[in-house]
Parts: structure tokens; sequence; C-alpha cells
């Protein structure tokens, strides 16, 4: 089962992550075209081996180890990773625009700084 990344990446977007993940399936990366413009970054599920050195890596606990470990209010951004492809502009969108849905449906939880979501996002 892949890992999942959430929305305290979103504005953050550090990349800590890219730079220990073994195999490179963490996108986009600071070199890829997409980068500039993306919310958050993204798990490539297919491609992730699920070795877990993303999680500590992450300064604001983003990342989750599977689909059933992610909170309900983040459920929606698993789609988000799954379809997500760096290349493809349509994939791209359409992960892009799920996040933005996500934004505008939980104004409350996106007022709280990112470094202090994941606890506010566990108690709801
Ligand atoms: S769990 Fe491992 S392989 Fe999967 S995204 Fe994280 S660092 Fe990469
Ligand atoms: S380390 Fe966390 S905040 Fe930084 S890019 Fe990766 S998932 Fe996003």
């Amino acid at each position: 089962m892949p890992f999942i990344i959430t929305d305290p990446c979103i504005d953050t977007k550090d990349t800590a992550c890219v730079d220990v993940c073994p195999v490179d399936c963490i996108h986009p990366r600071k070199d890829e075209p997409e980068f500039a413009t993306a919310t958050m970054l993204y798990i490539h599920p297919e491609e992730c081996i699920d070795c877990g050195a993303c999680v500590p890596a992450c300064p604001v606990a983003a990342i989750y180890e599977s689909v059933d470990a992610t909170p309900s209010h983040q459920q929606d951004l698993v789609e988000a990773n799954a379809i997500y492809r760096v290349g493809d502009a349509e994939a791209v969108a359409k992960a892009e625009a799920i996040v933005k849905t996500h934004v505008a449906a939980h104004p409350d939880l996106m007022a709280i700084p990112a470094a202090e979501r994941q606890a506010a996002h566990a108690k709801s």
C-alpha cells in the first residue's frame, strides 16, 4: 500500500522527502517543470516501495503510511496522489483540481499553520 502526501505539504513543498526517497517516486522534483506551479507534492503509488524514509523527513508531518492511516478529511488527497503524473498535463490538472477543491472545502483546517495541522486532522 503506497504512502500518501496530504495537505500540510500545500505551500510547504520543501522537498525534504524527495531528497530521501530511494526510488525517486515523489513528484514534482525541483528540476521538473511542474514544480513551480504545483500546490503540493505527490507520491506515485506504483513506484513507492513503502520504505518509510519520507515520513520522518517531512517537517510538517504531511505523509501517511497508507490509505487507511490517512485521516478522513484528507482522503480526497489519496486520489490526487494516485492520478498525478509528471509530464502528463491532464493528470497534473486533475490532481491539482482535487487539491484546490480540498482547500476550498476545509477553510478552518487550512487556516491552521501547516506544522500544527496533522494534530488538528487527527482530532477531527
Ligand atoms: S515510502 Fe519510501 S519509496 Fe515511498 S515515497 Fe516514501 S521514501 Fe519514497
Ligand atoms: S517533506 Fe513534507 S512538506 Fe516537504 S515536500 Fe515532502 S511532503 Fe511536502
